[in-house]
């Protein structure tokens, strides 16, 4: 007989999880809060590294898929001075695809394929009664019963309250990201300045970074060390309002770097959250965490990574294991994705304090240890 088994989440884990189970002809329900999957802008681009990411996708059997969509030249990198001196103008070589970015729309679609998604189902909690499987209850009063729910829900997981108490904590640093559509023909000279990938100007706690996606599509985040509630007497939808308060804070930048501000269209909010360091729980029979609900760090290009492999792993355990044996399975993938987690949560933990801190040479240092390792 079969595992009766859900995902909770149709995100980068969700997706994965259900895309490599589905390659190995076992059956999975995937539950998503989002009424469709185009319900909310994809949001921006991720760089997937060789040996997580990428190695998710070839487990997935959508490598190929992955080398015709995925752009290389988007790991180009360059560091600019608050006063706009180039201080680094890093290019890959065109065989270079240790980690080459993908918009999240075309990954999402890429991983969708034929998995047929239960859109608009949005769980509130799970029950696990041990031998009797894990009831998951949904908004509209319904409920569900399977052998093995997975928490693919993102950082405010409505599964982690089964297994553990932690919820994420205010780092300190928070993100504003804005939009600028169509950069190479609307904004010719700041499209030069961004490059072909990323740009990032570091000053003291503070950072403006500008990524590069397809289409000529680029995003920027300004991220700054700021209390929770800095913004509380802003009104968010009020684009000229938020974007003349970014503009105060980076006073005295230069003119071209703030063009990345004075063009933006939309202000989106993003405090960024985490869980700790080393987050774990005990094994609960029937239920499980993966991606940003197990283990939400900063965002240093290693979540969503993590997310995926994380997915693809779980599903080859369960496809190989016999029905006895699926809680065995899982409580062996968790030691595993807690040990690899725990040292990325560290590292992205402390590369956010260098990178948005007091001295923003450290952020500079930061990047020739990646570069030159
Ligand atoms: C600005 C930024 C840039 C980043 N860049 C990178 C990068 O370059 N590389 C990288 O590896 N990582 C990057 N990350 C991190 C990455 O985005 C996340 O780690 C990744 O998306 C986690 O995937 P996930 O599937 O675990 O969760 P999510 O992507 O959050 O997906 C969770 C899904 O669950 C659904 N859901 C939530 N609650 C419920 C519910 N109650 N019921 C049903 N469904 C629910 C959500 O709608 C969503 O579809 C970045 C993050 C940010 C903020």
């Amino acid at each position: 007989m079969r595992h009766r088994i859900a995902v909770v989440g149709a995100g980068p884990a969700g997706l994965t999880f259900a895309r490599v189970l589905h390659r190995h002809a076992h059956p999975v329900t995937v539950l998503e809060r989002d009424p469709a999957p185009d319900a909310r802008p994809p949001g921006g681009t991720l760089d997937l590294q060789q040996g997580l990411g990428q190695l998710a996708l070839r487990k997935a059997g959508l490598h190929a898929d992955f080398r015709a969509l995925s752009r290389p030249e988007g790991q180009a990198m360059r560091i600019l001075d608050p006063d706009g001196t180039v201080l680094r103008d890093w290019k890959p070589r065109p065989d270079d695809h240790a980690h080459p970015e993908i918009d999240r729309g075309q990954l999402r679609d890429l991983l969708l394929g034929p998995l047929d998604v239960h859109w608009g189902r949005s769980v509130t909690r799970v029950v696990p009664t041990p031998g009797d499987g894990t009831t998951v209850h949904f908004t509209d009063g319904r409920h569900q019963t399977y052998d093995l729910v997975i928490g693919a829900d993102g950082a405010w997981s409505r599964v982690r309250p089964a297994l553990s108490p932690e919820t994420p904590h205010y780092t300190g640093v928070t993100a504003v990201e804005t939009s600028l559509p169509d950069l190479d023909t609307r904004h010719p000279d700041l499209a030069r300045l961004v490059g072909d990938g990323s740009m990032a100007v570091f000053g003291r706690n503070r950072a403006l970074v500008a990524q590069r996606g397809s289409g000529g599509h680029v995003k920027a985040y300004a991220q700054f060390r700021a209390p929770l509630d800095w913004h509380t007497d802003l009104d968010p939808d009020d684009a000229d309002a938020v974007r003349s308060r970014l503009l105060a804070l980076y006073d005295g930048w230069t003119a071209p770097v703030l063009d990345l501000l004075r063009h933006g269209t939309t202000f989106t909010h993003r405090p960024i959250h985490a869980l700790p360091v080393a987050h774990t729980w005990t094994h609960v029979p029937g239920v499980t965490l993966l991606g940003d609900a197990a283990h939400l760090m900063p965002p240093l290009g290693a979540g969503a990574n993590l997310a995926m492999l994380e997915g693809a792993e779980l599903a080859e355990s369960i496809a190989a294991s016999a029905p006895g044996d699926l809680d065995d399975a899982v409580r062996a993938f968790e030691e595993r994705m807690w040990a690899r987690a725990g040292r990325w949560a560290q590292h992205t933990t402390a590369g956010l304090e260098r990178l948005v801190g007091p001295d923003p040479s450290e952020a500079l240092a930061l990047f020739d240890e990646v570069h030159m390792s």
